[in-house]
């Protein structure tokens, strides 16, 4: 067998996805002293970055600092970026095995969970996911509608999405004109009629999955108040005893804001985002046209599960909530990719430590990984997707050393390149997308905003000399 990882044979890897974890583990590896080895991302789409792009919240930028750290792994000479290049459709799981000795997918979560409650499937009712997206100018979603003439909204849900929807929907039009927001959406949010919206969290306030800083941050909105209702606001004694127990100061601190907001008299600003605890949507009702008209709520309360952590469960007390829209931002969900093993109850690759396992065996299939949220699930800040490569990146290694990789017909780069142009002539290389980000920025700069998005792959293409249907 010939030796690779050396410089007259490179480890070749392939990275599906090309957001933090796929960013953080083309690092890891890069990084290696004793390995030579090359690798190759893969998006579907002709932009790189992943949520930090298509998910971060526009007004956000700090957080998307990040990218600077990513350029600089693209940086590196035995780095390539192959952009719209879809997986599975462009080329096939078998094609992929062809020309590379590891394949690591980080392909994230897609899709989102559902309530499972009747009326979700009503006009009017959106998942969350969906509205990020188009807010932050996902191809896939630019020409998605959501009715901004209602004056009342309920976002299901309060982790750190729900309050980004939220916060973004009681933004004022001259705040939003800061961010890099998509054209369109700036130009739909600016004729908004919203004035109330609401986020709804199943159990109390010390609960809550959004974190402090998100929860602090909605004291400076220009146009709304926030609200928070005493009796809601209050730490029940379970909720107080698991604080005190585990010193969860972060929490403890969460609780104070939310406390502190509860007590305030009402607020003069145009707009109210209100914050709900202990109320679980039950049925989404419609109006004679079958749009959202209301979301009825039960009211839970709090109790110790055998396993230790604190539950809600509906008492007998409704509640009905007049709203226009509803949106759901319950969990992000992750998509199989083809041919490739899927959890679906977990909505992951099924996986130990990052290795891909054989669902017939449950041993890992050799040469196959993943990382980031289609490993673990969508939990964790961008920082975690960091140590949740390295420990894939470090299986990687060891199954290298062990002999245990694919064994690929053509594991050379000019080989693979010649290859992807076959199927994707449009391909998108990594100075292709400096080239965008350098049309972005500058657009950005001429309007005083961080950036102008491209939104729509023709004008990408368009704007780097092609079309669909030109052949190279
Ligand atoms: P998340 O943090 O898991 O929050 C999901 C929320 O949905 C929780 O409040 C959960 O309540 C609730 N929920 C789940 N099922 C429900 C149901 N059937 N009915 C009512 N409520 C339900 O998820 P996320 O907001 O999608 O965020 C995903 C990850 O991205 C998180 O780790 C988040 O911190 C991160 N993120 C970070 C930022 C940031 O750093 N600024 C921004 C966006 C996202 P329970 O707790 O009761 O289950």
């Amino acid at each position: 067998m010939t030796q690779f990882g050396t410089q007259s044979h490179p480890l070749r890897v392939a990275i599906i996805g090309s957001g933090p974890s796929a960013f953080y583990a083309a690092d890891h590896l890069l990084k290696q002293t004793s390995l030579v080895i090359e690798v190759d991302m893969f998006d579907r789409l002709p932009t790189p970055y992943g949520l930090v792009r298509g998910g971060v919240a526009p007004d956000h930028q700090k957080i998307k600092t990040v990218t600077k750290v990513f350029s600089k792994v693209a940086a590196h000479p035995h780095f390539r970026f192959f952009g719209y290049v879809e997986f599975g459709k462009d080329i096939t799981h078998a094609e992929f095995t062809e020309y590379y000795h590891q394949i690591l997918y980080a392909t994230g979560a897609q899709t989102d969970r559902q309530m499972n409650i009747p009326g979700e499937q009503l006009s009017g009712s959106h998942p969350a996911t969906a509205f990020v997206a188009w807010y932050n100018g996902h191809p896939d979603y630019r020409d998605y509608q959501f009715d901004l003439s209602q004056e009342r909204i309920a976002v299901v849900g309060v982790g750190n999405v729900a309050i980004d929807v939220a916060r973004i929907l009681s933004l004022s039009t001259e705040e939003l004109a800061q961010t890099d927001i998509a054209d369109h959406a700036l130009e739909a949010l600016s004729r908004s009629q919203v004035k109330e919206v609401y986020l709804l969290g199943r159990r109390g306030p010390a609960q809550a999955a959004f974190t402090t800083p998100e929860v602090k941050e909605l004291d400076d909105l220009e146009e709304s108040d926030v609200v928070v209702l005493p009796d809601e606001a209050h730490l029940d004694e379970l909720s107080r005893a698991e604080l005190e127990r585990n010193q969860d100061k972060s929490s403890m601190k969460k609780v104070e804001i939310l406390q502190s907001y509860a007590q305030r008299p009402p607020g003069s600003k145009n707009k109210r985002l209100i914050i709900r605890f202990l109320v679980s949507p039950v049925e989404i009702l419609g109006d004679a046209e079958g749009r959202v008209a209301t979301l009825r709520l039960v009211k839970n309360e709090l109790y110790a599960t055998d396993a230790g952590s604190i539950a809600s469960r509906a008492t007998e007390q409704f509640e009905d909530l007049h709203v226009g829209m509803v949106f759901r931002s319950v969990g992000y969900r992750g998509v199989p990719l083809p041919d490739v093993p899927f959890n679906e109850r977990w909505g992951v690759i099924l996986n130990q430590k990052g290795r891909v396992l054989d669902p017939e065996t449950q041993q890992p299939l050799p040469g196959e990984y993943t990382a980031g949220w289609i490993k673990r699930g969508p939990s964790g800040v961008i920082g975690t997707n960091k140590p949740d490569a390295v420990e894939t990146v470090n299986c990687m290694l060891e199954d290298v050393a062990a002999g245990q990789t694919l064994s690929p017909r053509h594991p050379d780069g000019a080989s693979l390149e010649r290859f992807v142009r076959e199927r994707q002539p449009n391909y998108v290389s990594f100075e292709d997308w400096l080239k965008l980000d350098a049309v972005e920025l500058t657009r950005g700069q001429q309007q005083g905003r961080p950036r102008v998005k491209f939104t729509s792959i023709d004008d990408m293409l368009a704007a780097l000399g092609r079309t669909e249907t030109v052949e190279q």
